[in-house]
């Protein structure tokens, strides 16, 4: 099965675009770097959906935006979060 991006909150699927902006003031496509800030290293475990482009602006667990993920690539990237070393 195909993995997918989208909120699961309102199924807003992200376009590529660079929306989120991490604490440090960098902007970019976080999806790209499974929640983790290129600048800072700060790892997002929660994402936010941009209203920008059309999203609910809702906070939702960066792994709950996968859709098909397969137990076993959760928990990889679960713990992949909690050494914050994730590189996708
Ligand atoms: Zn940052
Ligand atoms: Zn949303």
């Amino acid at each position: 099965m195909k993995i997918e991006i989208i909120c699961p909150k309102c199924n807003w699927k992200p376009d590529g675009g660079a929306y989120w902006e991490c604490s440090c003031g960098h902007v970019w496509n976080t999806f790209a770097t499974a929640g983790r800030c290129p600048k800072c290293s700060k790892t997002w475990e929660d994402t936010r959906c941009p209203s920008i482009p059309g999203g609910c602006s809702k906070w939702s667990k960066h792994v709950d935006w996968y859709r098909n993920l397969d137990d076993v690539m959760k928990a990889e990237m679960e713990k992949a979060f909690k050494e914050k070393s994730i590189k996708i």
